[in-house]
């Protein structure tokens, strides 16, 4: 069941209980009343007549008359007046007598001085009167035809207003949830025609604070995310299908020069060279992507354990300095660590190998005299390290944008690579909850510094 009909369903349910149980209490107090009152005009119709009987000495006769008449038209009280030794003395009309006293019956009314009961549908009141220094017991009895009759038409009609109460409110409640539902039914819509072809479309979404307009925000800040990182993935894949297509032509190109026609021994062994240059390419390439994939692995994924930061830098420096052999790393210890914790940190060896072999790399790479430097020191929760070199800088324009993957500054044209090293440095910094920031001046040299946490 929709939302909307159960909300409908559930506004008429409350609303329809509440006026139950207003309308209940109205009837039942009304009935009460009724009955209370009877009661009240019964008692003043008995005492009247008792007076009109003892003190007025209004004959027998005449009374029961007034009460034969009177009964054709109303519904009339039926008085009777009996001593206490059960005496009948007087009686409007002993061939109909409803109430039928007993010896018993009088006993009581004496006892209690007051006794209200139903006989049949007719109520009956007993009481003991005094006059003159006597007690009498007089009996009063009546059916009241006018106020059942007020009590069954006020049931009726509230029976009605009721119904229609329910009608109405169903319809009402249909109508308002419709309303109230109708900017979540556009906007399912809308969200129906969002797909990966027109991620652009947004949920329109009104100025009011109200909680439908946020939710909508939300959603539409949610499509801004997914679009930017589909057009990064486009972005990405194009780069990558661009670096493959570059040298592989060159491969190409190079071996079919050399194909087709007779060449020396010389330019077979040089065509072969660059083509081993450009297969190498290819496969750092490669290597960069898989470890790029690998840093985007869900955190949980990757095996995390206790690692000692001076030892992967001394890897590091070991695999730079044998890829190349005029690169020269330096490691300086700031302060001298006093634990083992202070140079221990929460990671994953391979990755911060990686990371840590790009900045020396870049570091070499970019500088005349192919050196780059590590000063390492311990801050109270982590550890700081800062790789600097006196190469060629970076230009303040590019600086904001080394990180992303496949950017390479204005000064690429001094070295080789594929503008991955960066973006794949930053994520594994991050993904080891670290920071890593750049500060460059050109033809000064620039500083990387990383702050990693301690396990
Ligand atoms: P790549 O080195 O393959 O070009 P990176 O992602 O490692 O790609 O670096 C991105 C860009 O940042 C480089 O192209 C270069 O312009 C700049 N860069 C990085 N490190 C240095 C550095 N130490 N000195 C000068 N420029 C650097």
């Amino acid at each position: 069941m929709k939302i909307r009909n159960r909300l409908t369903l559930l506004f008429t349910f409350i609303t329809a209980s509440i006026l139950l149980i207003f309308a209940s209490v109205i009837y039942l107090s009304a009935k009460e009343n009724r009955e209370k009152e009877f009661y009240a005009s019964l008692k003043k119709e008995a005492i009247t007549k008792a007076n009109l009987f003892l003190n007025a000495k209004v004959n027998s006769k005449t009374l029961q008359n007034i009460y034969k008449n009177n009964r054709a038209t109303l519904n009339e009280v039926e008085v009777a007046i009996y001593d206490t030794s059960f005496r009948l003395l007087y009686h409007d009309a002993v061939d109909i007598d409803v109430v039928k006293e007993t010896k018993t019956m009088i006993g009581e009314i004496i006892q209690k001085k007051e006794l209200q009961f139903y006989q049949k549908d007719w109520q009956v009141i007993g009481l003991k009167y005094n006059f003159q220094g006597k007690n009498y017991v007089i009996t009063a009895a009546a059916y009241d035809e006018y106020g059942y009759k007020k009590l069954q038409n006020l049931l009726q009609s509230s029976i009605v207003v009721f119904i229609i109460s329910i009608l109405f409110l169903y319809f009402a409640g249909r109508f308002f949830s419709k309303k109230a539902f109708e900017p979540i039914v556009e906007m399912t819509n809308k969200a129906k025609k969002i797909s990966a072809t027109n991620l652009d479309l947004r949920i329109s979404s009104n100025e009011s604070k109200d909680e439908l307009s946020e939710m909508a925000n939300t959603f539409n800040e949610m499509l801004n995310r997914l679009e930017n990182s589909f057009d990064a993935q486009k972005h990405f894949v194009s780069n990558i299908s661009h670096e493959l297509r570059t040298p592989l032509s060159a491969i190409i190109t190079e071996l079919e020069l050399s194909t087709n026609k007779e060449r020396s021994v010389e330019e077979y062994k040089k065509a072969i060279e660059n083509a081993l240059d450009d297969a190498k390419k290819l496969a750092k390439l490669s290597n960069s992507l898989l470890d790029f994939a690998k840093a985007s692995y869900d955190p949980l994924e990757i095996a995390f354990k206790s690692v000692r930061i001076d030892e992967v830098l001394l890897d590091a420096r070991q695999q730079v300095q044998k890829s190349n052999a005029d690169y020269k790393v330096t490691i300086h210890f700031e302060n001298d660590f006093e634990n083992d914790n202070q140079i221990l940190v929460n990671g994953n060896e391979y990755l911060l190998k990686v990371a840590f072999v790009n900045l020396l790399e870049n570091g070499c790479k970019f500088s005349q005299n192919h050196q780059s430097q590590v000063s390492i020191s311990f801050v109270e929760n982590k550890i700081a390290l800062s790789f600097s070199d006196n190469g060629i800088g970076i230009l303040t324009d590019d600086l904001e944008h080394i990180f992303t993957p496949f950017y390479r500054g204005t000064n690429k044209v001094y070295a080789d690579g594929n503008g991955i090293g960066l973006s794949l440095t930053k994520k594994i910094i991050l993904l080891h909850k670290g920071a890593i920031s750049v500060s460059s001046k050109k033809d000064f040299g620039s500083t990387f510094s990383v702050t990693i946490p301690h396990v």
